[in-house]
């Protein structure tokens, strides 16, 4: 394991010296802080925050949660003992190149020859300017996306008065060509969004046949990527890998969303925009008369909504990359490893009488219930077990996610139960940890064993 213990000190003795040859000054009184004082306070911490759940054990499989990669905390706290800030080049020359240089990377494993991105705070924060760019290039037009979708498609509609169009998803969770197509004979569609990798249950829309249909009447294309994105690596149909056809699509879109602060390693801060035309820069045309000063080359707050962003986050994916690229190789070893895991679960699921898994898993999130012919009972089973598998000592637990279903979402499925109740809980086990593969067996079993209990 990369010791940060080791790695940490390193970091701040090159700032130190960095910053030594400026010349010493004292710290002003006002921020001095005794070690008595500051034990004591994080003391405090550090056992307040023994309340939370271990998301970096390959036992929890429940949310898309994981500590970052030790090069990823290296990076960023290195960084952030200057505090750059990338919003201009006057905060932080080094690592708003950083963030060029990664974005690059990102838009080159999408298959964009050319692009105008920048790393966000947050997906939320990226899918906000795609759409915000969508609205400007079809003013008065509608954006598309899937029930499915993200919840935050509908809701930035909201913030930038567009009205947004929620289109139904077939029994794969996919959304649905035939009510796509013929929202977009409607001839209002300026935008369809689609998802690669929703976040419920990690379903992949059909995007060849999104884009196709899109481009016929003349709608741009979003996909949201911020899951799935990465998965890009290993779209190659093999056994481990995923399906090739709708990633490949995606050089082939207007814009695109992807979090590094989910499958890319990332501590939180961390999402990233790419459109594929940069002319779409002139929408973000503002003056600042207080930054912009030093330099006639770009500047990552010309073309982004956001101003201050940390430096640091650059420079924790800037070191992340290095260490661990964007290649098959890389980054795509721990994808793959995700995906061993979920398939071999559904693989469990299917031989198991008293489990049945929900739909097969695109990605590497599972979904299933514990065997039951009404809803109402299989959502108390799923209730019951998200408590009792976390329910014992903690070198046992297992930490499970639910996920709420209506009773056609069954049905299309196949899952022939009494609708007693209009929706139901199932378990959603996201197995983004690629050390998750080799529990896989012994959590199942001891899933099944609790569900009979
Ligand atoms: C997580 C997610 C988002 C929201 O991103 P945040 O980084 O949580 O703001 C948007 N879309 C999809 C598909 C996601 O999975």
């Amino acid at each position: 394991m990369t010791d940060l213990q080791k790695w940490l000190p390193r970091g701040v003795e090159a700032i130190n010296a960095w910053q030594d040859a400026y010349g010493a000054f004292d710290q002003h009184p006002s921020l001095v802080v005794s070690d008595e004082v500051l034990g004591k306070a994080f003391n405090e911490l550090t056992e307040r925050l023994r309340d939370n759940y271990p998301f970096g054990h390959p036992r929890y499989v429940g949310q898309m949660l994981k500590p970052p990669h030790p090069a990823a905390i290296l990076g960023y706290t290195t960084a952030m003992l200057i505090n750059p800030n990338n919003h201009a080049l006057d905060g932080g020359p080094a690592t708003a190149q950083m963030e060029k240089e990664v974005v690059a990377r990102i838009a080159t494993m999408f298959g964009f020859e050319q692009h105008l991105g920048h790393l966000t705070s947050s997906g939320t924060i990226a899918n906000l300017e795609a759409l915000w760019a969508a609205r400007e290039c079809h003013p008065g037009k509608r954006i598309a996306y899937s029930v499915d979708a993200h919840y935050t498609h509908s809701r930035m509609c909201q913030v930038i008065g567009v009205e947004g169009v929620p289109i139904d998803t077939d029994g794969s969770g996919r959304m649905d060509l035939g009510a796509l197509e013929q929202t977009l004979a409607s001839g209002t569609i300026g935008t369809v969004v689609a998802t690669l990798g929703t976040t419920g249950l990690g379903a992949i829309d059909p995007l060849r046949a999104i884009v196709d249909l899109s481009r016929a009447h003349g709608a741009r294309v979003h996909v949201d990527t911020a899951y799935g994105g990465f998965f890009s690596l290993i779209a190659d149909d093999s056994p481990d890998g995923v399906s090739s056809e709708p990633f490949a699509a995606i050089r082939d879109v207007d814009s695109v969303v992807v979090d590094p602060h989910k499958h890319g390693l990332q501590p939180y801060g961390c999402g990233a925009v790419i459109f594929s035309d940069p002319s779409v820069g002139r929408f973000y045309v503002h003056d600042s008369p207080y930054t912009y000063f030093s330099s006639d080359e770009l500047h990552l707050g010309e073309i982004s909504l956001e101003c201050s962003r940390a430096g640091a986050a650059a420079a924790a994916l800037w070191l992340t990359l290095e260490v661990i690229p964007l290649t098959d190789a890389g980054l795509g070893q721990v994808l793959r490893a995700n995906r061993r895991g979920a398939l071999e679960w559904q693989r469990l699921l299917n031989s198991s009488d008293d489990m049945t898994a929900f739909q097969p898993p695109e990605l590497d999130i599972v979904t299933y219930f514990a065997t039951r012919d009404r809803m109402s009972t299989i959502d108390a089973a799923s209730k019951a077990l998200f408590y009792a598998a976390a329910d014992c000592d903690p070198s046992e637990q297992i930490h499970l996610a639910t996920y709420t279903v209506k009773g056609r979402d069954l049905a299309m499925r196949g899952h022939e139960v009494e609708h007693d109740s209009a929706t139901a809980r199932i378990m959603r086990s996201t197995v983004m940890k690629p050390e998750s593969e080799a529990h896989i067996p012994a959590i199942h079993a001891r899933l099944r064993k609790l569900s009979r209990e």
